[in-house]
C-alpha cells in the first residue's frame, strides 16, 4: 500500500557551500542532505520514476510526480511510480466525470436507459479481465456506465466498465 507522506520536504540546512537539503517526514529524518545538484537531479527523475528518499524501516520513503509517498511493501521505483501515475489517472476520470454532472445541469431532457447490446457487453467483460476494475473482485460484477445514461453517457464499451456492487454503490453515492 502505498500513502502520501503529507508535510514532509526538504529542508534546507548550512550555508553557501555547506548548504544541504535534508529530507524530513515527520520524526523520520534523512542521515544525508543532498547538495544542490544532486537536489535538481532528483528534481527532474522523479517526474519520470519514483526516488528513494528515505529509509526509516520497515518504511521507505519515495519522491514521485511532485508529492511524497511512503510504503512498507518493498516496492522497487517502477512499482511506484506506476501506481501514482494509476492515482493520478484515477483522479483525472473523477473530475471528468465531475464536470459532465455539472454540464449535465443544463441538459434539457434526460435520455432513457437503453439495454447494453450483448457484444458490447462481452467486449467489456473481455477488455477488463471479468473483474472489478477497481477492486478486482470477480463476483457481484455489474456494468457500469462511466458517465451515465441520465448525463448523456452512450452504452459504448468505451464507456462501460466492470464494477462489483459495492464498488458501483460508492460510485454513486461519490455522484
Ligand atoms: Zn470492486
Amino acid at each position: 500500500m502505498l500513502r502520501e507522506a503529507k508535510g514532509a520536504d526538504f529542508v534546507q540546512t548550512g550555508a553557501w557551500l555547506r548548504r544541504r537539503w535534508v529530507f524530513h517526514a515527520g520524526r523520520h529524518i534523512a542521515a544525508r542532505g543532498l547538495t544542490a545538484a544532486e537536489l535538481d537531479a532528483a528534481t527532474s527523475a522523479q517526474e519520470q520514476t519514483a526516488v528513494p528518499v528515505l529509509d526509516a524501516e520497515p518504511r521507505r520513503y519515495w519522491w514521485c510526480r511532485g508529492r511524497f509517498w511512503w510504503e512498507d511493501d518493498g516496492l522497487d521505483a517502477e512499482d511506484v511510480f506506476a501506481l501514482v501515475f494509476e492515482r493520478e489517472q484515477r483522479t483525472a476520470r473523477r473530475l471528468e466525470r465531475a464536470h459532465a454532472i455539472v454540464a449535465a445541469e443544463a441538459l434539457p431532457e434526460r435520455p432513457r436507459r437503453t439495454p447494453i447490446p450483448q457484444d458490447v457487453r462481452r467486449a467489456v467483460f473481455d477488455r477488463d479481465g471479468g473483474c472489478c476494475v477497481e477492486c478486482g473482485a470477480t463476483f457481484d460484477l455489474q456494468y457500469d456506465h462511466v458517465i451515465p445514461v441520465a448525463l448523456g453517457g452512450a452504452s459504448t464499451a468505451q464507456n462501460l466498465q466492470l464494477l462489483c456492487a459495492p464498488c458501483n454503490q460508492r460510485k454513486g453515492a461519490s455522484l
